[in-house]
């Protein structure tokens, strides 16, 4: 593989055969062996402990049946997983995706990506990730409850307050949360809050944790554009889903002054001139559980839907990427560098791909990582952890000034680690090679395990 330093070469091509056809996985650690050419020069010492190689290979991986009968009375079944990735500096934490295109090399790779991005939050986790390939889309609320119960049943087994900390992604939001939890309390008989997180707020949830990945990465972008000398004022904004992350993304931003003039789903993207109003795309998507078409219809004014297509044709300064992964490539990242965008913010976990990354990073633009970038949901995650074990809740602004600090200290790492190893700007680099040191130091501490 072209650019890689010889040894991480070696760790590379192991990788490659040692898990093969995980496509998503070997694209994730193959940005990140990119950019610790420089560490392995000036500390040898994590290749010869064989840190980095130890690194790739998840601690654990739990790969189950999840049978469950749907309203119709007939018996369906998916496949679960847990991957237990690396737990130097903490339990495992990272969130559980429901959706038909899981499968192991999509949870490894978000698995590998959560280490990073929590060692980057300074706090006490490790990282994981799991799920499965249920698609909870046109599913009723009955249906829904008995798979995340029929999960949680196999899943009890493996997690815990200390020991793995699961929370949601796509396809799992409050109310599966919900159905995991009170399953997983009335299995173990112990109203153990801190085994996950996004709980609702009055059953040991956090406040700010639903905003926390969509408000993190724009407090990132906005200490982007202030090192620029900018903000948000006036910006106009394009970002793409409209879930979780893209909805509380869109309401920072417009807290900040900006105006987000497009937001997407599977189906196609909708641009409203007026800026997207949020309550109206609340409605339709967090209590009809509607589609963005929607939007338009009800919206009428200035406001129209494209079927399929491309939501980065919509011209902007800042894109937030905030739906999956490898959902903005070379083209469009050449189409959006054209029509001046400056910043680009992955609310979503490496949603541009490598092309796109080589597009952006030649035309100067400023590429905020997700594993920096979004980290805000995670980081509130471990919030919401200290919460449930010290038994105390916080207010709304207390914790959204935590996370705001959090994020800040995040850009200013990544920012100082790119420039001390040589690409000022470069969050890319800053955000891999800090994440990766601080965990990489602890494993070595903790010895050959
Ligand atoms: P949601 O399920 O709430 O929303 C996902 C959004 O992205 C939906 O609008 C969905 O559209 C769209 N989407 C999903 N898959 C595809 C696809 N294959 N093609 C086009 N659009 C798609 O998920 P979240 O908002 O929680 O997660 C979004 C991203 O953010 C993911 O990459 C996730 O890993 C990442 N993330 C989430 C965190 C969190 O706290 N929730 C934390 C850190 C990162 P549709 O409904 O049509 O499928």
């Amino acid at each position: 593989m072209p650019g890689l330093d010889e040894q991480l070469h070696h760790v590379y091509e192991e990788v490659l055969r040692r898990n093969p056809g995980e496509q998503e996985f070997h694209q994730a650690v193959h940005e990140v062996l990119h950019s610790l050419g420089p560490v392995v020069k000036k500390h040898p010492e994590y290749v010869d402990a064989a840190v980095i190689k130890r690194l790739c290979e998840p601690e654990r991986q739990i790969i189950f049946r999840v049978p469950w009968v749907d309203d119709a009375g007939q018996v369906q079944m998916n496949r679960g997983f847990r991957v237990q990735f690396n737990s130097a500096l903490g339990p495992f934490k990272g969130g559980l995706r429901f959706h038909p295109s899981v499968y192991l090399g999509i949870i490894k790779f978000l698995g590998f990506e959560q280490i990073f991005k929590n060692s980057l939050t300074g706090m006490p986790i490790g990282g994981g990730k799991g799920g499965s390939d249920f698609d909870p889309k046109g599913r009723s609320d009955a249906e829904v409850m008995r798979f995340c119960q029929s999960f949680m049943t196999e899943l009890s087994r493996h997690v815990g307050e200390y020991t793995d900390v699961p929370a949601g992604d796509i396809g799992v939001g409050g109310r599966e949360i919900g159905f995991l939890f009170g399953q997983y309390k009335r299995m173990t008989n112990r109203y153990e809050s801190g085994v996950l997180t996004g709980k609702g707020l009055t059953w040991g949830g956090s406040q700010v944790r639903r905003e926390a990945t969509g408000y993190g990465t724009v407090f990132f972008v906005d200490e982007i554009l202030k090192a620029k000398g900018e903000s948000f004022e006036g910006k106009r904004v394009v970002v793409s889903g409209s879930g979780n992350v893209a909805t509380y993304a869109i309401e920072k931003v417009h807290q900040l002054g900006g105006v987000v003039v497009a937001c997407s789903d599977s189906s196609g993207y909708v641009v409203d001139e007026d800026g997207i109003d949020l309550e109206l795309l609340k409605e339709i998507k967090e209590v009809r559980r509607g589609r963005v078409n929607e939007y338009a219809e009800a919206k009428g004014n200035r406001t129209h839907f494209v079927d399929g297509g491309s939501v980065w044709d919509v011209p902007c300064q800042v894109a937030l990427p905030s739906a999956t992964q490898n959902e903005l490539g070379g083209a469009a990242a050449i189409q959006l560098v054209k029509n001046g965008c400056q910043v680009v913010g992955e609310g979503a976990n490496m949603p541009v791909t490598p092309e796109g990354v080589k597009v952006f990073g030649d035309a100067g633009v400023r590429l905020a990582p997700g594993k920096a970038a979004n980290a805000g949901g995670v980081a509130t995650s471990a919030l919401e952890m200290q919460q449930n074990a010290s038994r105390d809740s916080w207010g709304f602004e207390f914790t959204e000034d935590k996370l705001a600090g959090i994020m800040r200290n995040i850009h200013d790492r990544c920012a100082e680690t790119a420039e001390e190893y040589g690409s000022p700007g470069n969050y890319v680099v800053g955000a891999n090679i800090a994440g990766f040191i601080r965990v990489a130091d602890a494993m070595l501490a903790l010895g050959v395990i």
